[in-house]
């Protein structure tokens, strides 16, 4: 039966507030529950805005923010659309990494869905809790790694609410099919731990065994309850994230978007910029600072994309190196893991910078988690090389940034190309103003979570993340690229996310990665599918 009164107030996805009519009112049992005046949607998103800017702080407004989610899911998604460049910030990187350290003090309402250790066994029978059943997209994490943060345990909880109100602005996935899920199994952060108020599993981590097994259960019962569901990873820790990746990719229908979606943003910055500084993408060489699932994700899929520009496997993986705090990664170094050892050249080992003047790269990606590694001299560096140096500074949030765009502006005499992880403003330099791109993963994983679902794809290869890329790369417009910008404006997310989506889906079918036919109006589709949060 139809919700009324005071049970449709409550319901956030049905609840429409002060912008229910009269004659809805009348109907639907809402006389006297609601103030006189009937107030249109838009309305309704300048008073909210109004407010937010009112607020404080960031961490208020993302709890405003928050609280506006549970109760009108329509007006949130409609806040956030409206306003996507100011509200990114706020429900995504940087502020929802302090939400995140806080997360158990600013504690309000529960949202997702939390396993524990002491829930093996149980897991399939517990997912039958959610009040949901026709879910589409889940993002997991296991709090292990969250952003360049560390281990936060189940207060890492606010990454995968955060992906997955992304994947509802800005890819239009209908937020009632989303599930955010922390796979609680402890945390080392004795910290933590020690907090009264902490709320997850007070616990060390489980590992080994115990781990695998829990995660096991969980795929394998999100597998049953929901079939063709897309599960993202989120946020493990390097080796259990290349595992998990390896373990399930053929199993469910699965990506890991710290290494993949990083991968597919990162390859359009770089096939973008070379439209600025006229390279051609198959010479160039990109050397890494920090080789961890980040920096890794972004060489395999720059392997691929530079043989698909007609170079050898061999030949792309020269043109790809890597340092870390010990300097250079190469052949024979000890403590290498599985997935740096093929850019571990034969080469003699040097330091960072020396590295950088012998090796001469086009381009610079930082993703160490560590705040200010590019200081001065290696921007100097790379200027020295380059004409137009290419910086990517990915770290998570801004305080982790491997160097500010202010920086990289003013030791570069303005000629750096930059892309930060977590948002900068434009710097004005010598009467030019030069606007910083944000490699935001967010451009991608919702067009192609939208493209893998309408296909009903069996998984993710790289063919496809390398066509997520070069369809965003192609949105850039010359006046973008006139301000250094590597990236479309977030003002047309929904557009870009539409292409990647349609790109996508339209390989799958090509590539036999389906049983479905492709549609003859897959474009229009794909649109109807966008989730509209017009009343
Ligand atoms: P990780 O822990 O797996 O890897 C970090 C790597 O950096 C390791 O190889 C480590 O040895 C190295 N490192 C650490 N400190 C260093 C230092 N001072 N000098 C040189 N090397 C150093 O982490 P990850 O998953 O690869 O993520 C790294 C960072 O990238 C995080 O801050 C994360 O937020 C960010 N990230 C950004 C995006 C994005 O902006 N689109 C996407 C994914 C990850």
């Amino acid at each position: 039966m139809a919700k009324k009164g005071i049970d449709l107030l409550r319901d956030r996805r049905k609840n429409k507030s002060t912008a229910f009519t009269r004659e809805e009112r009348n109907a639907l049992g809402l006389r006297g529950l609601l103030p006189y005046a009937v107030s249109s949607q838009k309305m309704q998103v300048d008073r909210i805005v109004t407010n937010i800017r009112r607020q404080d702080d960031d961490i208020d407004r993302y709890l405003a923010l928050f609280q506006l989610m549970h109760r009108n899911d329509r007006l949130y998604y409609q806040v956030i659309m409206e306003n996507i460049e100011e509200m990114l910030p706020i429900i995504y990187t940087p502020t929802v990494g302090e939400a995140c350290k806080r997360f158990s003090h600013l504690f309000s309402l529960p949202k997702g869905f939390y396993i524990t250790p002491e829930d093996k066994g149980q897991i399939y029978e517990m997912l039958k809790n959610w009040n949901h059943r026709d879910i589409k997209v889940i993002v997991a994490t296991d709090g292990e790694r969250i952003l360049g943060l560390g281990d936060l345990g189940a207060n890492g909880m606010g990454i995968p609410i955060g992906k997955l109100a992304l994947y509802t602005a800005f890819g239009g996935i209908d937020p009632g099919k989303c599930l955010p899920v922390m796979i609680d199994v402890g945390t080392n952060n004795k910290e933590l731990r020690e907090d009264m108020l902490y709320l997850g599993y007070p616990h060390p981590r489980i590992t080994g065994e115990a781990y695998d097994e829990l995660i096991d259960e969980f795929v394998m019962a999100v597998k049953k309850l929901y079939p063709g569901v897309l599960l993202q990873f989120e946020d493990f820790l390097t080796p259990n994230a290349y595992k998990l990746l390896n373990r399930y990719k053929n199993k469910i229908l699965c990506f890991n978007d710290d290494i993949q979606g990083t991968a597919s943003v990162a390859l359009a910055g770089v096939l973008a910029s070379c439209k600025i500084t006229g390279k051609e993408f198959k010479d160039l060489k990109v050397m890494f600072l920090g080789a961890g699932s980040a920096a890794t994700g972004i060489a395999d899929l720059l392997k691929s994309a530079l043989m698909k520009h007609g170079l050898s496997e061999k030949e792309a993986l020269k043109r790809l190196n890597f340092c870390d705090i010990d300097g250079l990664l190469v052949k024979g170094r000890k403590g290498l893991m599985e997935h740096n050892l093929p850019y571990a050249h034969d080469m003699n080992s040097i330091p960072f910078k020396e590295a950088i003047s012998t090796l001469e790269p086009d381009v610079l990606i930082g993703a160490t988690g560590s705040g200010g590694t590019f200081d001065q001299e290696v921007i100097e560096a790379m200027s020295k090389v380059n004409e137009r140096p290419v910086i990517f500074a990915l770290s998570n949030p801004t305080s982790k940034a491997e160097c500010t765009a202010e920086q990289a502006y003013s030791w570069s005499d303005g000629k750096a190309i930059f892309v930060s992880g977590s948002p900068f403003n434009p710097v004005e330099y010598k009467g030019k103003t030069l606007v910083p791109g944000q490699g935001n993963n967010a451009y991608i994983f919702p067009g192609l979570g939208m493209g893998l679902l309408v296909s009903k794809a069996k998984g993710v290869n790289d063919q496809l993340l390398l066509a997520a890329a070069e369809t965003l790369a192609d949105q850039v417009t010359e006046e973008d690229l006139a301000q250094g910008k590597l990236y479309p404006s977030l003002k047309n997310i929904r557009q870009v996310s539409h292409a990647i989506a349609c790109r996508v889906a339209n390989l799958v079918y090509e590539l036999g990665l389906t049983r479905k036919r492709r549609p003859t109006n897959l474009e229009d589709r794909i649109r109807k599918n966008m989730y509209d949060p017009k009343y």
